[in-house]
């Protein structure tokens, strides 16, 4: 069986978010599953530049795009460390800029031609390289229309014959919505610009497309699948999402362990595992020097996010003043909206003993603070999986975080009971509102105090495992289910 993941991002080679990560490392577990597959992307510039044995295969292909027919040239490599093919369509007129999706704070103004190219030309590459494809996994908007032309204007191609797709949605916030003139560009029949087809309000909706015509739909945690057939979390697409729920699962994005443990973190100043967990304390000193912190052992609170609007924080920021008055310290690394930076600025500037603020992207710091932190706070609003909870339990930092989607799935409230039956690894609350991050604050401050307790937690914490493993399978699981091999 042949997948091709169908992916504008994928590490290394180009990252904006957990999409990349699922896109590059799933083939790695697939294989070992017996899947074969190859990962095709943008060759963005980026791409170009920073790719260690990029070679052109000599292909062109020819992909029409509204009126014109435009020429793309295929790239490869392969995902370091393994023989896996990984294939990058090259149009330097759409791909090679600076930002994958965005320029500044503003969508590129052609992304559905650019887009509507990338995802019609990877079914032209499929055919020119010679690849079968059994199914086509594709991830979020920029590649949802591959269903819909397998469908269509495909269909009745030999290449294609018994090819099905998969769509992987990783965040429906985002869903490639354009004006109804764009249409055009996609070279299908105006009777898909239909409430029940591509329409949405007026518009062309790519994800909508995606998700009434492909095979299979996916999501990456079962409790978000379940939210977004509801309308509080189904960015008015609950209704079509829920036509096909029989057809959409939940699985939840792996942890590479091979990057993220404390075991083996090469990033981290002491190593530590749940048998020898010594190590933190040292982690903590450190964290706490390098943010001019001082050495103290009141409970480190990490934060490491997207301040973005789902993330939460708009609730942290009724709660703040009063957790201030506690003997807490906070670590806030982040980029995103200026009202955050703002927020965030505020606080570090009122309490420059208790809070440490980075406003930017630093890997090293993500890894040190995971390592150093007592507890990790994610207030999501939304959360289709998360990641940072996930890594956060195996560094034996507590997560404290709102139980929706991903968050809601990995991470084990502290009731009594839970306790008592050594199950619980974190804190979470339901409702979206300061008094419940408020009240679930303090009972992971009133936890922290009993210190038999909090160890027994982070040991059960340390010893969960979201390994790629799992994941891999279910995957494997789920093609061959649509592709009728055993
Ligand atoms: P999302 O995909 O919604 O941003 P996730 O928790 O799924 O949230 O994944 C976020 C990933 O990005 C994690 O690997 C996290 O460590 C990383 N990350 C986010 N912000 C930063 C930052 N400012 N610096 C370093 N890493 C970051």
């Amino acid at each position: 069986m042949f997948v091709l993941q169908a992916a504008p991002e994928v590490v290394p080679f180009a990252k904006t978010g957990g999409l990349a990560d699922v896109a590059g490392t799933l083939p790695k577990y697939l294989k070992k599953n017996g899947v074969e597959g190859a990962v095709i992307m943008p060759l963005y510039k980026k791409v170009k530049e920073t790719t260690a044995g990029l070679k052109s295969t000599g292909v062109t292909i020819s992909v029409p795009v509204g009126e014109h027919t435009l020429t793309g040239i295929l790239w490869e490599a392969t995902l370091p460390g393994t023989d896996i093919p990984a294939y990058f369509i090259q149009r330097d007129e759409f791909f090679h800029r600076d930002g994958l999706y965005v320029t500044g704070d503003k969508d590129y103004w052609d992304n559905a031609q650019r887009f509507i190219f990338y995802s019609r030309g990877v079914l032209e590459a499929a055919e020119a390289l010679g690849l079968k494809v059994d199914v086509f996994h594709c991830h979020d908007w920029q590649s949802s229309l591959i269903a819909v032309y397998l469908k269509t204007l495909y269909a009745g191609r030999n290449h294609f014959r018994g090819s099905k797709s998969l769509l992987t949605i990783h965040n429906l916030a985002y869903q490639g919505v354009f004006w109804h003139w764009d249409m055009k560009l996609t070279g299908f029949d105006w009777s898909l610009f239909h409430w029940k087809r591509l329409e949405f309000w007026g518009k062309l909706n790519f994800l909508k497309g995606g998700i009434v015509y492909a095979d299979a739909l996916t999501t990456v945690s079962p409790r978000y699948a379940r939210e977004i057939q509801t309308e509080e979390f189904g960015h008015g697409l609950h209704g079509v999402i829920r036509e096909r729920a029989s057809e959409l699962t939940g699985i939840i994005n792996g942890v590479d362990y091979a990057v993220w443990s404390p075991e083996v973190d090469p990033l981290i100043p002491s190593k530590f595992s749940a048998g020898k967990p010594a190590g933190k304390a040292k982690c903590k000193a450190a964290l706490q020097k390098r943010c001019r912190l001082p050495a103290s052992e009141a409970p480190l609170i990490g934060i490491i996010s997207r301040l973005a609007d789902q993330k939460g924080f708009d609730l942290f920021a009724k709660v703040a003043p009063e957790l201030l008055t506690k003997d807490v310290q906070i670590v806030v690394l982040g980029t995103g909206e200026e009202r955050y930076h703002r927020l965030f600025n505020d606080l570090a500037t009122k309490h420059p003993k208790k809070v440490s603020v980075h406003l930017t992207f630093d890997n090293t710091l993500a890894h040190e603070i995971e390592a150093g932190s007592d507890m990790f706070l994610m207030p999501s609003r939304f959360e289709p999986c998360g990641l940072n909870q996930l890594y956060s339990l195996k560094y034996g930092t507590i997560p404290v975080v709102r139980a929706t989607g991903g968050l809601a799935d990995s991470i084990v409230d502290a009731t009594p009971e839970a306790l008592e039956a050594g199950t619980a690894t974190g804190f979470s609350f339901t409702k979206y509102e300061p008094t419940e991050l408020w009240t679930c604050l303090q009972r992971a401050l009133a936890a922290w105090a009993d210190r038999k307790k909090w160890a027994g937690l982070v040991k059960t914490a340390m010893e969960q495992d979201f390994s790629w493993e799992r994941s891999a399978a279910e995957y494997a699981e789920l093609y061959r289910k649509l592709s009728g091999h055993r």
